[in-house]
């Protein structure tokens, strides 16, 4: 059976959920107190309804039961969006993500048992700010408070050096997964394998030898 899913919250952020996962040909349900928020969404999402999140009875109403996943966007309104979370976990919703407005916030999410706790804003933030820190810095992810995947596309200091040569393991504690080579990707690439300009390395590791990588050879 084709897996449905719900959005309560039709701001920029659940919106654009919303908007990607009908793109797909997935089956979506659109929630929002506000009568023109839904109606926005009526010819985008298969259903698309106005409810408050925090009723329960009108939740049930609308078989959310059956929903395998379910994401809440609502923003500004913290009490709502606790609310609306205990609510799902009590109804037994399998997949529960939340976007979490600040750190307090999370907490509590994690711990009502929201599967999934998502901050775009400080995400997104953290991204730019190490692609700002260098052009050759392409992307950023955050896989624990202290660790770390960074894409990073070599430029002359790493260019016609083999990883051996470079030491990275030994020098900065962080290991080359992957490189990228146009439309080639080698997966754990040997100790000799020679960098060449434009490679796109794929490194994991602590955030402080991430950091100490990219300011010595990104
Ligand atoms: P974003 O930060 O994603 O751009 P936003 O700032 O535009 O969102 P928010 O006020 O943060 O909007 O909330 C997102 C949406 O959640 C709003 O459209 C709001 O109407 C809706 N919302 C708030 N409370 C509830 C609720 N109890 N039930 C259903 N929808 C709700
Ligand atoms: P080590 O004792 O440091 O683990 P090793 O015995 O595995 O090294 P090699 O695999 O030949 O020896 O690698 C030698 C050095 O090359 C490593 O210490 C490391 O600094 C670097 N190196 C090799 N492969 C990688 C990689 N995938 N990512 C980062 N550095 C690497
Ligand atoms: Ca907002």
């Amino acid at each position: 059976m084709k897996k449905e899913y719900a959005v309560i919250g039709l701001g920029r952020f659940g919106g654009s959920i919303c908007k990607e996962l009908s793109k797909e040909g997935l089956e979506v349900l659109a929630i929002d107190l506000d009568e023109d928020k839904v109606n926005e969404y009526k010819e985008i999402a298969s259903h698309a309804v106005i409810a408050d999140s925090t009723d329960e009875t009108v939740l049930r109403e609308l078989g959310i039961r059956n929903i395998d996943h379910v994401i809440v966007a609502i923003g500004d309104n913290i009490q709502a969006s606790l609310l609306t979370t205990v609510i799902l976990e009590e109804l037994g919703i399998k997949k529960i993500t939340v976007k979490a407005q600040n750190d307090y916030h999370e907490k509590i999410l994690s711990k009502i048992g929201a599967d999934h706790v998502i901050h775009p804003e400080r995400d997104m933030g953290k991204r730019i700010a190490h692609n700002i820190m260098s052009n050759n810095i392409l992307d950023y992810i955050e896989l624990s408070d202290d660790h770390s995947v960074v894409e990073v596309k070599a430029g002359n200091k790493m260019s016609g050096r083999s990883l051996v040569d470079l030491d990275i393991r030994a020098q900065y504690g962080c290991n080359v997964v992957a490189i990228k080579r146009d439309k080639d990707v080698i997966v754990s690439p040997m100790a000799t394998e020679m960098i060449q300009e434009g490679d796109i390395l794929i490194v994991i590791g602590a955030d402080k030898d991430i950091s100490r990588f990219e300011k010595n050879l990104v």
